[in-house]
């Protein structure tokens, strides 16, 4: 199943591959079983139903507490080519028959349902006669009252579920405390409920507090350096929206306000014309942005502090959807906080504490100085686990002043001086971390006095240095052979004659340790504008025509691959990011003529060798999936390496590749491929615990090399197989 799930990832939403938890998810939902899904928003919930949904012979009904989420999620879908639609209080009756006419023929896969509508007789009536697989409750914390956003209608839902004793019921949201998680699974009695918690760190977010004191200067200044993005800026009261939104707008820029002064129907057309691209910027009060799906907000600003940790997290969360970078600045000022604090002292009892527990996270997210992603997960009840995420103000911080790097720079040349200059950069960095690689061994070079004197940095530090060097003159480089060499600059810093300062980029750094976002930061980065503008203005045209928001015929990233790749025809289209059969077919060839255009206008051409490589990567991803489900499903290894026609220990790094990414293994199936006896296995075990599993030649010495790497290699696997699923 989870293979035809994988199929339709790609096929109906042209997508590669599943974001954390989706396919653990998907495939529980597969299997009927009830799941809990808590993901920050953005982390994609809605293919955890959305593609059951299509594999489902039934139907699959999503209860929404949004009507404007409804019409949305419907014409996104609509543009896959997945049979959706919904019944609430919008529709006229004439609409609202067809679409039950409809789910009567079974021309549906999806109902979104207002929880008031799922109430009603006739629509309980309607259902019955249907073969309903799927329940799907989102925004699931309006069920609780502990929850900001509690809806007494929500609490009627576990009866209603019991309308439909063979549907598997989902509950999503995106708020994490564990009183209204407990709540929710309380409520709705789910059995056999499994709770996927995805991590709350929203990587691409670029948090920022800045001190507050000409804020109409500081938003114009942001401004300036965002022109034609989306954007959000949040203020405190009425007030404040309406004169900020006409201060932006005498000065030019594209706005529109937004707060619970302005007549319903303003507001929808204001929070419209955001959705479809006719107007940038929104100034609002906190009352905007329940009802907003758009993945291409590019930035949030908090004009005010906002009320607490989690409304503010909620806010930013707006941002960024799509993956992409997105700028979060918050503007803080002394009495800001003596504001809510008058706020505060107006409450009593419980309420007041309560109120002033909030505000004491918040200052301190504010006032920490320290990397802001550890108090915000820690609020969270999840532990940072990096020491900076070079995504932040204070992270970022460092990074913008000089430092000093001479003692660096003098260990580095000496280990260049005394290896001959016979090296490059990467070996010089593994001699000064103390490496026990085989070829310094053989070299000697663990013999030198600089073999291990530089620890304290990561290799990558090193490598970043000595980039740093090259970049300033103070080393050369062997053109021919990448061997560093030392330059008359270098004897004056290793001579203590001259001092070696420079910025060393941590943000780099943290991407190299595996927090790069969803597209490489090369599209992000390196596509090309003109191109790029020119694809938004035809999806804007499209759009406009169909009367759906552009962003429903293709995300951003969509267009950055195609003015990064250069796709020429439809095979190399279908490779792009979001781009499924259907949208190939609807939109190829509105979109291709521009691309062919721009390459022969400018004499460029597809990366075609890239696009290659891109589908070839998930081919080969598939491989180790595939057989790690195939194991899974009961094959032994030496089945499967017969069936594959590889050697054994390629299925084993198959499946450690499988393991590696999240997914389980039975690990019995695997001793199965030991020839060890099970005292010898138990006593590999033994010295896993002692030693770690990890580094295999540490266990190989524990046993005095009496059991051999193949054998280890096996074990380690169970090992490990049997952790990840304790
Ligand atoms: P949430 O409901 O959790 O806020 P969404 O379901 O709206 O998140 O997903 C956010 C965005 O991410 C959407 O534009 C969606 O199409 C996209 N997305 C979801 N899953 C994937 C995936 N596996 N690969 C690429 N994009 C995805
Ligand atoms: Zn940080």
């Amino acid at each position: 199943m989870i293979k035809q799930a994988k199929q339709v990832l790609k096929q109906t939403f042209g997508y590669d591959k599943f974001r954390p938890l989706q396919e653990n998810v998907i495939s529980n939902v597969l299997n009927k079983k009830d799941s809990l899904v808590i993901m920050p928003t953005g982390g994609g919930k809605s293919l955890c139903y959305q593609i059951p949904a299509l594999l489902f012979d039934g139907l699959t009904i999503v209860i929404s507490p949004l009507i404007s989420l409804m019409k949305d999620q419907v014409e996104q879908l609509d543009e896959f080519g997945v049979p959706a639609l919904f019944l609430n209080s919008t529709l006229t009756p004439e609409q609202y028959a067809a679409n039950v006419q409809k789910l009567k023929n079974g021309e549906a896969k999806l109902l979104y349902l207002a929880p008031e509508t799922l109430m009603m007789q006739s629509t309980r009536e309607l259902l019955n006669q249907l073969k309903v697989d799927c329940f799907t409750i989102d925004e699931a914390h309006c069920i609780s009252e502990w929850g900001h956003d509690f809806r007494p209608e929500y609490r009627q839902l576990a009866t209603v579920r019991k309308d439909f004793p063979d549907a598997v019921c989902l509950a999503l949201t995106a708020t994490a405390t564990p009183r209204v998680r407990e709540d929710i699974r309380k409520t709705l009695e789910m059995n056999e409920t499994e709770t996927y918690v995805a991590s709350f760190d929203r990587k691409n977010l670029l948090l920022q507090v800045v001190d507050k004191q000409e804020p109409l200067e500081q938003i114009l200044d942001f401004l300036y350096t965002r022109p034609k993005q989306s954007g959000i800026i949040y203020c405190f009261s009425r007030r404040q929206v309406n004169e900020l939104y006409s201060d932006l707008k005498h000065e030019g820029h594209s706005v529109l306000p937004y707060h619970a002064g302005l007549s319903e129907m303003q507001r929808t057309r204001n929070q419209e014309a955001f959705i479809r691209d006719d107007v940038q910027i929104i100034v609002a009060t906190v009352a905007f942005g329940m009802g907003i799906n758009k993945p291409d907000v590019r930035f949030v600003v908090h004009h005010d502090m906002p009320q607490n940790i989690e409304s503010y997290y909620q806010q930013i969360g707006r941002a960024g959807r799509d993956g992409l970078q997105a700028d979060c600045m918050l503007l803080y000022s002394y009495s800001d906080k003596q504001k809510i604090q008058y706020f505060i002292n107006q409450k009593e009892g419980e309420e007041k504490k309560v109120a002033e527990k909030h505000l004491d996270a918040l200052l301190n997210f504010l006032e920490f100085d320290d990397c802001r992603r550890k108090p915000l997960l820690e609020y969270f009840g999840e532990e940072y686990p990096h020491d900076e995420c070079g995504m932040c103000d204070n992270c970022l911080k460092y990074k913008d002043n000089m430092q000093d790097y001479t003692e660096q720079a003098q260990k580095y040349m000496s280990c260049i001086a005394r290896t001959d200059e016979r090296f490059g950069a990467y070996y010089i960095a593994d001699i000064l971390r103390g490496s026990k690689q085989k070829k310094i061994k053989e070299n000697k070079h663990d013999e030198l006095s600089t073999y291990g004197i530089g620890r304290e940095w990561t290799k990558n530090q090193w490598i970043q240095l000595s980039r740093l060097l090259l970049r300033s003159d103070y080393l050369g480089k062997d053109p021919e052979y990448g061997s560093l060499k030392l330059t008359k600059n270098s004897r004056a810093v290793l001579d203590g004659k001259e001092r070696v300062e420079g910025i060393l980029d941590r943000t780099q750094a943290a991407t190299d340790e595996g927090q790069t976002s969803r597209t490489s930061s090369d599209v992000e980065n390196k596509h090309n504008a003109d191109l790029f503008e020119e694809l938004r203005k035809k999806r804007k045209e499209l759009a406009d025509e169909q009367e759906i928001p552009p962003y429903a015929i293709f995300p951003d990233t969509t267009l950055m691959e195609m003015s990064y790749y250069f796709p020429q025809d439809d095979e190399s289209l279908m490779a792009i990011y979001g781009v499924g059969s259907v949208k190939l077919k609807r939109y190829g060839e509105e979109f291709l003529p521009i691309i062919r255009e721009f390459t022969a206008n400018h004499d460029v051409d597809e990366k075609s060798k890239a696009i290659k490589k891109k589908v070839q990567e998930t081919a080969e991803k598939k491989k180790h999936e595939l057989v790690g489900e195939e194991f899974n499903e009961g094959k032994s290894v030496d089945h499967l390496a017969e069936q594959f026609g590889v050697k054994s220990v390629t299925i084993l790094s198959n499946l450690k590749k499988y393991l590696d990414e999240g997914n389980k293994l039975n690990p019995e199936g695997i001793l199965e491929a030991s020839s060890l006896s099970q005292r010898k296995i138990d006593e590999v075990y033994e010295s896993m615990d002692k030693v770690g599993a990890d580094i295999l030649k540490l266990v190989y010495e524990d046993l005095n090399k009496t059991v051999d790497y193949s054998e280890l290699r096996v074990i380690q696997l169970a090992y490990l197989a049997e952790n990840a699923s304790s």
